[in-house]
């Protein structure tokens, strides 16, 4: 605690000045393009990873980034995390991300816990993890997209994956991705190289966004380049001029604080 309090100290003295413009911007509204599911460990650090500057990534995390699932299409009592459910909905209904990436990591507590069936754990924390139980299934069942990881890494891969089946189960994904203003991304931190990767389709496992990479997928993006049928992700065959339309056609709700009515009045 006593670092974040000189951290707050530091903020204030040194870089605080240096942001001022980019916060009293960010005082009028946020506009990030990407919901960013990652796990609650402390050594992910999207921001940091990812270059982020203030208002780029609307961020849920939670133990194992884990989607609870609809357990029904369509029918929202059956939503089994209010708050994460809440998070998702706000993110496409109100800010209108055009991005969802789920997040797993190495060396991850849930997925190590997953695994070990002997353990004793808290009621909350056993029945949270459950989410991840369709991800043990599937590697239980001989899926291995790198053998040459520790288990419980190569769970965290496919539990990546998972989760994101998890999240098209949400109607306002599905709807989102069928007027195709959405795309969702499977990454995966590696914290012992500081390596981030995503899940390659084609070579059917998680390889470093590097700069060839990069481009690769910055290339996808506006080529319609992957067999949705293939991957099981939502590829990049997202016309970004239907968002860029979208984005012009919501401006006037975009820039004030109040927002969430505007939005829920257009709703
Ligand atoms: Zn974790």
């Amino acid at each position: 605690m006593r670092k974040l309090i000189h951290g707050i100290v530091d903020f204030r003295e040194r870089l605080a000045p240096q942001y001022h413009e980019t916060f009293a911007q960010l005082a009028l509204g946020q506009k990030p393009d990407v919901l960013f599911v990652g796990c609650s460990d402390s050594r992910v650090v999207p921001n940091l990873f990812a270059s982020t500057e203030p208002g780029d990534l609307f961020v849920i995390r939670n133990v194992g980034n884990l989607v609870a699932p609809c357990d029904a299409q369509g029918d929202e009592a059956n939503i089994f995390d209010r708050s994460e459910a809440a998070a998702i909905e706000y993110a496409i209904e109100i800010l209108a991300v055009a991005d969802i990436v789920v997040c797993g990591h190495s060396e991850c507590g849930a997925t190590i816990a997953l695994l070990d069936e002997k353990r004793q754990l808290s009621p909350n924390l056993k029945s949270w993890l459950r989410h991840g139980k369709a991800a043990v299934e599937r590697l239980k069942s001989g899926e291995h997209l790198d053998p040459t990881l520790p288990l419980h890494n190569q769970l965290s891969q496919i539990n990546v994956l998972q989760q994101i089946e998890h999240l098209r189960t949400y109607p306002v994904i599905q709807n989102a991705i069928a007027q195709k203003r959405l795309r969702l991304h499977a990454w995966y931190f590696n914290i012992g190289s500081a390596e981030v990767e995503t899940f390659d389709p084609i070579a059917e496992k998680f390889m470093p966004i590097d700069r060839a990479m990069a481009e690769r997928l910055l290339t996808a993006m506006g080529e319609d380049a992957f067999d949705q049928k293939r991957t099981g992700i939502v590829p990049w065959q997202y016309d970004v001029e239907n968002k860029n339309q979208a984005i012009n056609a919501d401006s006037k709700t975009y820039g004030a604080h109040c927002c969430l009515v505007h939005n829920k009045k257009d709703v």
